[in-house]
């Protein structure tokens, strides 16, 4: 059974979401966070949403003394880690921090993991790992890519590097998730994506748009070989996401071993239709113009999900519809984020 579990970067945009879930089916669930893309708010409208807390203890991944106190205060049964840098441009800036943070404080994590006996771990990794793929959807045994860029390598060692450690000792199980799009918010509106600056995802960007703050949306391409020429990406709802996490933990709770499971709702939208539903949920026109394709961005990428329904008994449940809604809530009730 698990009772507590141990979530880095619980107070941000994927964290908070896992942390409400998490306690809202009645596990404890300490937070590490350094908050270096997030704010503790996010923590605070979980309790008002759900009426629970999390510890939260404000730390880096890669200091080993955070790290061994809360294995030794706390009785972890298994670890969460989305702790990381995410950004795919400024990872091609700064690389060092990219492989700090993502390689070497995952690296820290499971050192201090199986310091204090704990074997049990959920890693997000990305459908980035495919690379440029040459079959749709994608299955988990699809070829690993090259990735283009640093974020994306960091993911893939990361990835490597859990395989070789289950190989070694049968005490590990881990699940590595490979999540397609995330967007959307929690229905509340009290929590969802707070990006630093401008946004360099599409719903973030599109919402800004919506609300004023953003000018236009720039449209990364209309000539790829897909239905109406933009990008198609497979957008998952955050809650969704959630639950497909829980689903996971339950199942590595019973089962060693690594096991890879992609989160995606199988279906794949265009940068138009995207837009088009965004209008339709909100009532506000996008301004967008045709602007030059992305350089490393693929035409088209979705997931083939059934080895997590087979496996996991998950689906992804809820429509672009609700995804849009829920975005469009969190965006114009929070038009500042989490700074009120
Ligand atoms: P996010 O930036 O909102 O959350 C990451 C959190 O980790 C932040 O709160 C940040 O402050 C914290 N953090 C970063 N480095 C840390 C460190 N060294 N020590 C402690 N805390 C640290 O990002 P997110 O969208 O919630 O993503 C969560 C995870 O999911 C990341 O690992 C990301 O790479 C992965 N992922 C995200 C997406 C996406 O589109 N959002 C897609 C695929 C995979
Ligand atoms: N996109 C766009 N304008 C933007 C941001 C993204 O046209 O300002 C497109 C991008 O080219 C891709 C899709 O939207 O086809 C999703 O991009 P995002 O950065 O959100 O996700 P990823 O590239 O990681 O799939």
């Amino acid at each position: 059974m698990t009772e507590t579990v141990l979530v880095t970067g619980g107070a941000g945009y994927i964290g908070s979401h896992m942390t409400l879930s998490l306690l809202e089916a009645g596990i404890q669930v300490v937070v590490l966070d350094n908050l270096c893309n997030s704010t503790a708010e996010s923590l605070r409208r979980i309790e008002r949403i759900c009426g629970k807390a999390p510890v939260f203890i404000q730390g880096d991944i890669r200091n080993n003394a955070i790290l061994d106190n809360i294995f030794t205060e706390h009785r972890i049964d298994a670890v969460l880690h989305f702790a990381g840098l995410k950004a795919v441009g400024e990872s091609v800036q700064k690389p060092l921090d990219y492989y700090s943070n993502n390689v070497a404080g995952s690296l820290n994590l499971y050192q201090a993991m199986a310091r204090a006996g704990v074997f049990h771990l959920v890693f997000s990794s990305s459908a980035t790992v495919y690379g440029e793929p040459e079959q749709m959807p994608i299955s988990e045994n699809a070829p690993i890519g090259t990735p283009t860029n640093p974020y994306g390598r960091s993911k893939l060692m990361v990835e490597e590097l859990l395989k070789d450690l289950a190989h070694s000792d049968p005490r590990w199980s881990i699940a590595l998730l490979r999540y397609f799009n995330p967007i959307g918010a929690h229905e509340s509106g009290l929590i969802g994506e707070d990006p630093n600056g401008i946004p360099n995802n599409l719903l973030p960007y599109i919402s800004q748009v919506s609300i004023g703050k953003l000018k236009e949306l720039a449209v990364f391409g209309n000539d790829y070989s897909t239905r109406d020429g933009t990008g198609i990406r497979d957008y998952i709802h955050v809650v969704d996401l959630a639950d497909g996490h829980l689903k996971a933990l339950q199942a590595i709770s019973t089962q060693s071993g690594i096991h890879v499971w992609n989160l995606g709702t199988g279906t794949g939208y265009s940068v138009l239709e995207m837009i088009k539903a965004f209008e339709h949920a909100s009532g506000v026109p996008v301004p967008y113009r045709i602007a030059p394709r992305r350089p490393g961005d693929i035409a088209e990428c979705w997931a083939d999900p059934s080895k997590a329904a087979r496996e996991l008994g998950w689906q992804a449940k809820r429509g672009l519809e609700e995804m849009m809604l829920d975005t469009w809530r969190w965006q114009s009730g929070n038009p500042q984020g989490y700074m009120e």
